[in-house]
């Protein structure tokens, strides 16, 4: 579905009850934790799910608001209202050529939003990632930036709230230097809490050399694990969820490419994962 698809009604006031930068300190990117809180009404959402959050703009191009989506990270009921938390990535790109600098609209707005703030919300829209019936399940996680948001919140709903996982649960976590590691740094260690759990394990992949904008080694991430992952893969029994930026796509194909010895091989592969409902993709 295209964002323009995206209904803008009908609309939702939300309060910012608390905002936090979630990356380490000495990063050079901010990511916030904002949890926000709604008018009370009937308001489902659902691990996964996204919310849009519309900013006035400027009317240029005859658009007279911004709308951008925010996966649901988590559900936490502090107070009477329903609230949800979003994970927010500042966007700003500085142009090579001539050095000018673009602001991203609705993510400069969101992390400028302090405490008591009043922001417009649409949605919930769809969730992309379906928690299996079967615990006997296999789930290869896969996320980059902030796009490890829906899995915090499906993993925290698989051990937490349903329970007794029997399937394996594989979380691979990348990002361009540990510093960018959400939820798995000095500052958030959530998934810490599923250690403990016999079926769980989550690993990093990170850039070789942060500073010089290399690829993330994903290959070097699996190194140890590709003879697993592969036979989760081959199992009708593994579902595959991607999520995060855009260049997650063309990495892991790439990765997986190079497992199945040729990138057709890995195509035709990839096609049949997505007819059986096996891979699924946020990509954005
Ligand atoms: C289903 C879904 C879930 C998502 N979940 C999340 C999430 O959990 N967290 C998250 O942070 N994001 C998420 N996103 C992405 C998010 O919706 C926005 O796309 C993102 O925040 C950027 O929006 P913006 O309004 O800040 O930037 P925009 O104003 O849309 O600009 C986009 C980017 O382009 C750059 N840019 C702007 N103008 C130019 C130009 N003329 N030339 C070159 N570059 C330019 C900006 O600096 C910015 O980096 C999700 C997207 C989808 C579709």
């Amino acid at each position: 579905m295209r964002l323009e698809d995206y209904p803008t009604e009908p609309r939702y006031t939300a309060r910012v009850l608390r905002t936090e930068d979630i990356t380490e300190d000495g990063s050079d990117t901010e990511v916030r934790e904002i949890v926000l809180e709604l008018e009370k009404q009937k308001f489902d959402f659902e691990v996964g799910q996204s919310i849009g959050v519309l900013v006035k703009g400027s009317g240029d191009f005859g658009r007279s608001v911004h709308h951008r989506l925010y996966t649901v990270a988590d559900t936490p009921m502090t107070s009477a209202n329903p609230e949800v938390t979003i994970v927010v990535r500042r966007c700003n790109y500085i142009d090579d050529y001539s050095g000018e600098e673009f602001i991203g609209v609705n993510s400069n707005y969101l992390c400028d939003r302090r405490p008591g703030d009043e922001i417009t919300i649409t949605g919930p829209f769809g969730m992309p990632f379906t928690v299996p019936t079967d615990k006997n399940a296999n789930l290869l996680l896969i996320g980059l930036g902030t796009g490890i948001a829906p899995f915090r919140a499906l993993v925290k709903h698989i051990y937490r709230d349903i329970g007794n996982w029997k399937g394996k649960v594989r979380l691979l976590y990348g990002a361009h230097s540990g510093l960018e590691l959400l939820y798995m740094n000095n500052k958030r260690d959530d998934f810490t809490n599923y250690y403990d759990e016999e079926t769980f394990e989550a690993f990093k992949a990170l850039s070789p050399r942060p500073n010089w904008a290399d690829p993330i080694a994903w290959d070097f991430a699996i190194e140890d694990r590709a003879d697993e992952i592969w036979k989760m893969l081959e199992d009708e029994h593994t579902y595959v969820y991607v999520a995060g930026q855009r260049p997650i796509r063309d990495a892991l194909d790439k990765l997986f490419g190079e497992m199945a010895e040729s990138d057709a091989v890995w195509a035709k592969k990839k096609a049949d994962l997505i007819e059986q409902g096996r891979w699924v993709e946020l990509v954005y």
